[in-house]
């Protein structure tokens, strides 16, 4: 491989929007052999809207969407965000928070107006009984909205769900990379019902949901053993781990800078198709230099 070559690869790639961090990673990116994806901002847009909101008997709607929202309001999550968005809509006055702390795959737990408030996952809820809420959280999920179950002093108050358009795009981009014959995975903590509506909306055969963070890094793992070489795409602090693991790490631009720094390839559109453009440079550099 000679440097010069490498050199302009990664200056077209950069003029499209692709930046390479360095020219090893141009190289290794032609020899990946399955492409995983995060879903949420990656696949998606990443700006859902909170669609339902259903209270256990006993809570009242508002009540708990200012709870919630409050103790989103310290995530940057963007589940987080779309509750405080639509607790803004609403102009529901929010109570004091303290002690928030946000988990990452998990949820966010935190005092609000002098109550303990739970909100995420129901691994993040863990001991608490939530089938009265699960065959809600089922039906929304067959939808492709991601279902959050919310606590309030210990007992289950609400189900709520977000919905997030995927990406333009998104199905272009994963029929591209099977036609160039890559393997494609989606890889997301979210969870599995909604992940594989959208994978199936998106023909993606390989999914792995309700993985944890650290899980992703075990997951890019899986891929590699039994595809080969794994190309990452993510966005979230969540990814890092796995953007690290894989051979190449691609950080969607307008993602957190957590995820853009682990990774060897940034994404500045933040568009799926940049993948395929970054996979057809390096292969076109690699069979110059040949
Ligand atoms: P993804 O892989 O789709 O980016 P994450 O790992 O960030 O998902 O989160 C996985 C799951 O954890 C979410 O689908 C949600 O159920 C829960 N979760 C994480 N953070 C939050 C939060 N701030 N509020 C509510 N739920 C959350
Ligand atoms: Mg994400």
């Amino acid at each position: 491989a000679t440097p010069t070559s490498i050199m302009v690869g990664t200056g077209r790639a950069a003029e499209r929007g692709v930046l390479f961090r360095s020219g090893a990673a141009l190289q290794a990116l032609e020899g990946v052999r399955v492409v995983a994806f995060d879903k949420t901002g990656t696949l998606t847009e990443g700006r859902p809207r909170l669609t339902d909101l259903v209270p256990a008997p006993g809570f009242d709607a508002d009540a708990v969407l200012a709870l919630a929202a409050a103790v989103e309001a310290r995530s940057e999550h963007p589940i987080a965000r779309a509750i405080v968005a639509a607790a803004a809509e609403k102009g529901l006055s929010l109570p004091p928070v303290a002690d928030v702390a946000a988990v990452p795959g998990h949820g966010v737990t935190g005092r609000a107006g002098g109550r303990l408030v739970a909100i995420g996952a129901p691994r993040h809820l863990a001991g608490l009984d939530l089938s009265g809420l699960a065959p809600e959280a089922a039906r929304l999920a067959a939808q492709g909205r991601s279902p959050v179950y919310l606590a309030v002093d210990g007992v289950p108050a609400a189900l709520l769900a977000v919905s997030d358009p995927v990406k333009a795009g998104a199905a272009a981009t994963v029929r591209a990379l099977e036609d160039r014959g890559l393997a494609v995975a989606l890889v997301t903590g979210d969870d599995r019902r909604t992940a594989e509506g959208v994978a199936r909306s998106l023909g993606i055969a390989t999914v792995l949901a309700e993985v944890l963070p650290e899980g992703k890094r075990d997951a890019v793992r899986a891929l590699r053993d039994r595809y080969g070489p794994v190309a990452f795409v993510g966005d979230g602090i969540n990814d890092a781990p796995a953007l690290a693991e894989a051979e190449v790490g691609l950080a969607i631009g307008t993602g957190t800078d957590v995820a853009v720094e682990s990774a060897d390839v940034v994404l500045m559109a933040g568009d799926p198709a940049s993948v395929a453009e970054a996979l057809r440079l390096s292969r076109a550099v690699m069979r110059n230099i040949r």
